[in-house]
């Protein structure tokens, strides 16, 4: 560029800077006459109350956006606030209830360790106490069964010891148990509510399912069935013929302790009856001699259950001999 307006003639360069010049002042010249006019025009115009009236309506609307803009920033911190109130509020009470809750689960999981700590002392209680009852029951029979030998080895024949002619009684308070008393047995057992009786000694004895048989297994309500399985080839006849065997073998036994006046066994199908039998010595210490002799005896592979009998009566408690 330097090289060019080097080149350019001085002359017209001149003219041109003239120009320039003349065109500013033009500019200046216009701008100084606009600002002229323009503040004529605001002199007319601020004399005009028209004018005055917008002015003053501009303030005032300014002057009320910018209080309601206040407002509005005062009304959004008071509502900040209440909230912030109202979070605080709820944070204290969720942490109390928070605390409650941990307080409730703490108080329960303290309960229950206690409720089975008691339970486990109850429990240890109830061993102990069955243990002790066990050992009480245990140690009584074991005197009772030396006062048994004392009364039977006695060579002066003199009547048996007043513990001896105790009668066991499950109920005394309870009326009589009509079936225990006619037969010394009763389906309900040790559960019976009424009273069961049972002499430490007498005459006879009775051993409980002594007399097992296929026959005497069938329950009596199912009798059709009895033929299509395996008793099949078995009759009366041979209940008979089994029985008779078995009433020798017994007796052969039994007789060993003493005379024996009677000997029945109850053929009934009923679970509770079945097979019982009563053995009637000639003399309390016969009978006495057979109980203690046969405590813990088996008999067919069974532990013989022995005990003394009441039996006031035979007819009613047996169908046989
Ligand atoms: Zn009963």
């Amino acid at each position: 560029m330097k090289i060019k307006a080097r080149k350019m003639p001085a002359k017209r360069a001149w003219r041109k800077l003239v120009k320039k010049q003349q065109r500013h002042r033009r500019r200046q010249k216009q701008a100084r006459q606009r600002e002229k006019d323009e503040a004529i025009e605001e002199k007319a115009r601020e004399s005009d109350p028209e004018y005055q009236a917008y002015l003053k309506q501009q303030v005032e609307l300014e002057q009320f956006q910018r209080l309601a803009s206040e407002r509005l920033r005062q009304h959004e911190e008071e509502a900040w606030l209440r909230r912030e109130a109202l979070a605080q509020h709820q944070f204290q009470i969720d942490a109390a209830k928070r605390a409650q809750q941990e307080a409730e689960v703490d108080r329960l999981r303290a309960q229950q360790a206690e409720a089975l700590a008691a339970q486990q002392e109850e429990q240890r209680k109830r061993r102990e106490e069955s243990k002790r009852l066990a050992d009480a029951a245990a140690a009584e029979f074991e005197a009772m069964l030396h006062r048994m030998h004392e009364y039977m080895e006695d060579t002066e024949e003199r009547s048996p010891p007043a513990e001896l002619r105790r009668v066991v009684e499950t109920h005394p308070e309870e009326r009589l148990c009509e079936f225990y008393t006619r037969t010394n047995c009763c389906r309900y057992g040790h559960s019976c509510t009424f009273n069961h009786r049972r002499p430490m000694l007498a005459k006879i004895l009775l051993i409980r399912h002594f007399y097992t048989h296929p026959l005497l297994q069938v329950d009596a309500t199912h009798k059709e069935y009895a033929g299509a399985d395996e008793h099949l080839e078995l009759t009366q006849h041979d209940l008979r013929a089994d029985y008779d065997e078995f009433f020798k073998d017994a007796t052969g036994e039994l007789e060993k302790f003493g005379k024996i006046v009677n000997f029945r066994t109850v053929c009934n199908t009923l679970p509770h009856l079945r097979g019982h039998v009563f053995v009637e010595y000639a003399h309390e210490r016969f009978a006495l001699r057979a109980f203690i002799n046969l405590q813990g005896r088996y008999y067919a592979a069974r532990r013989l259950n022995v005990e003394f009998s009441n039996l006031k009566a035979w007819r009613g408690a047996v169908c046989g001999t």
